[in-house]
């Protein structure tokens, strides 16, 4: 049977909860214990794939295709596993799971309350997490902050989870905020204390605090939250802001959190193996003498939070490659209205991540023609893709008007189009989502980065690239370098004489990790490396 942690979060949204989690996954899991990690996020959506990314940032996608917070990223690239759609609970998941019973009669008559039928499906849930991963232990992050009215029912679920499984088997890890006053130049603990306080008016204590805090806390700090919260004097610990987000696992290991979290347990606690962890911040942290400088065309600029993993894949290249990273963000629109000349200029790569909707299209597309014709590395990941096959069919192919038919259905052209099993579609999972393999085809630019025919990357998509075009637009010099393996289906897609031009229908930013690049974003780097090196 597995021990569980659960982490919840005080005082503020945002303040690294899922980071804090997940560097308790990278370090438990450098003890070699099996360690499992999920998210219990309380909203009523059933998953975050129809929420905008102004309010969700990025929906993360597993291997078997569920549509996920972006926490599960952090997880996967800490813990280099890849989770599936049982890491990933949600209330919308949990009452529709409970009224589909009640509908059966299931409940053989009972009224169907909070407690006990939604506290007991979330326990099933959580439970079945862990039984799926054969895990020792079980990291449960819930998201939002304690004393959210929607957070309510996973706090109760845990209390009774505690109850019933036994103290001994659950640690319960709190992070707060320790804001700091400049005026009175004073570290403040008063809205920890309230955050404990409303954890225990649920029957909630934390064993361990940990505290967000941007300078040291002071002794007289750590005292004041262990006399207030009743927690013991070491069992509080700091989560400095840092500048590399692989950095907390080392910062937070330092301070003991495995083994304190472990004594909890009762589980025993080994020397942790964390040398390859610790050279991969190190080369991160090296002082570089050169910044490569990639810019971002996308719709969602405002909000960094909605490209996370096309920002950490970048990142993970750019440690590998020994240089260092700026993203340009360059809005879409803003293109259209200035013109690739002027926003583009001074940049050695141009990646065009993935998008729904017509807004900002024209930039993206006018983005990829300056990148073709003035050969500067460019990287299109799924509508950047197709963007890249729109640009190619107008400006290469001739075909005056081509388009998606997402964005004009009347297009003489419809260069990409819905699949054709997917006429009438409703939105909410009617994609083609999670992973699919794909063959490559040797002597291309994939194959030379991936060094192997047959690859496996996670799509998210509706539209693909129409088949009735493809002949021609080969035969005028796009090189389809991936298909499916029935090759019914392009996958990627790249260009000749041309430092990097390559596009691919799946989202490769998935499947990096920090100590492992994805093989297209470290050539995509690598490849604006060479231009930033012969500008200097
Ligand atoms: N909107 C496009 C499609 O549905 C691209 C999706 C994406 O970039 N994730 O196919």
């Amino acid at each position: 049977m597995s021990h569980y942690v659960f982490v919840t979060g005080g005082v503020l949204s945002s303040l690294g909860k899922g980071i804090t989690a997940a560097s308790l996954g990278t370090i438990l899991k450098a003890r070699g214990l099996k360690t499992t990690i999920m998210k219990c996020d309380p909203y009523l959506n059933v998953d975050p794939g129809t929420m905008s990314p102004y309010q969700h940032g990025e929906v993360f996608v597993t291997e078997d295709g569920a549509e996920t917070d972006l926490d599960l990223g952090h997880y996967e690239r800490f813990m280099d596993v890849n989770l599936s759609r049982h890491s990933s609970v949600t209330t919308g998941q949990v009452y529709s799971q409970v009224i589909q019973k009640e509908r059966r009669g299931d409940y053989l008559g009972a009224t169907v309350q909070v407690i006990p039928h939604i506290t007991n499906a979330i326990k099933d849930m959580i439970i079945r997490a862990a039984r799926i991963n054969d895990a020792q232990v079980t990291i449960v992050e819930v998201g939002g902050t304690v004393g959210d009215i929607e957070g309510q029912p996973y706090l109760e679920a845990i209390r009774q989870m505690r109850n019933e499984i036994g103290r001994d088997k659950v640690c319960n890890i709190h992070l707060t905020y320790i804001p700091f006053t400049k005026s009175l130049g004073e570290m403040k603990t008063k809205p920890t204390q309230h955050s404990v306080r409303e954890m225990r008016a649920i029957g909630l204590t934390p064993d361990i605090i940990v505290c967000r805090t941007q300078k040291p806390i002071t002794s007289e700090v750590r005292n004041k939250i262990s006399l207030f919260c009743d927690i013991d004097r070491d069992k509080v610990l700091e989560a400095r802001d840092v500048d590399c987000l692989y950095e907390v696992p080392l910062m937070l290991e330092e301070q003991g959190l495995a083994d304190k979290t472990l004594q909890k347990l009762g589980l025993e606690t080994t020397i942790p193996d964390l040398d390859s962890w610790k050279e991969m911040v190190s080369l991160f942290k090296k002082k570089k003498s050169e910044k490569v400088r990639i810019a971002l065309v996308g719709k969602y600029i405002k909000v960094a939070d909605a490209y996370i993993s096309i920002m950490e894949s970048l990142t993970h290249a750019s440690i590998h490659n020994d240089l260092g990273l700026e993203i340009v963000w360059v809005p879409s629109e803003q293109i259209e209205k200035e013109g690739a000349d002027k926003l583009l200029a001074d940049v050695d790569g141009v990646l065009v991540p993935g998008g729904f909707g017509d807004r900002g299209v024209e930039g993206k597309i006018e983005s990829i023609r300056y990148c073709r014709e003035k050969k500067i590395p460019f990287f299109g990941i799924c509508l950047g893709m197709q963007c890249a096959v729109i640009e190619y069919s107008r400006n290469v192919a001739g075909l005056k008007g081509a388009n998606s038919s997402e964005f004009d259905p009347e297009s003489p052209y419809p260069v990409i189009s819905l699949l054709p099993d997917q006429n009438g579609v409703v939105k909410g999972g009617t994609m083609r989502l999670g992973v699919y393999p794909c063959r490559v085809q040797e002597k291309t630019a994939g194959y030379s980065l991936y060094k192997t025919s047959l690859i496996y990357e996670r799509h998210r998509h509706r539209f693909e690239v129409n088949n009735e075009f493809r002949n021609l637009l080969a035969n005028k010099g796009l090189i389809m370098s991936g298909t499916s393996p029935d090759g019914q289906l392009v996958e990627m897609i790249e260009l000749e004489n041309h430092p990097f031009f390559v596009g691919c229908q799946f989202h490769p930013e998935f499947k990096s990790r920090p100590n492992r690049p994805q093989p297209l974003f470290y050539g995509f780097f690598n490849a604006a490396a060479k231009v930033r090196a012969a500008k200097t």
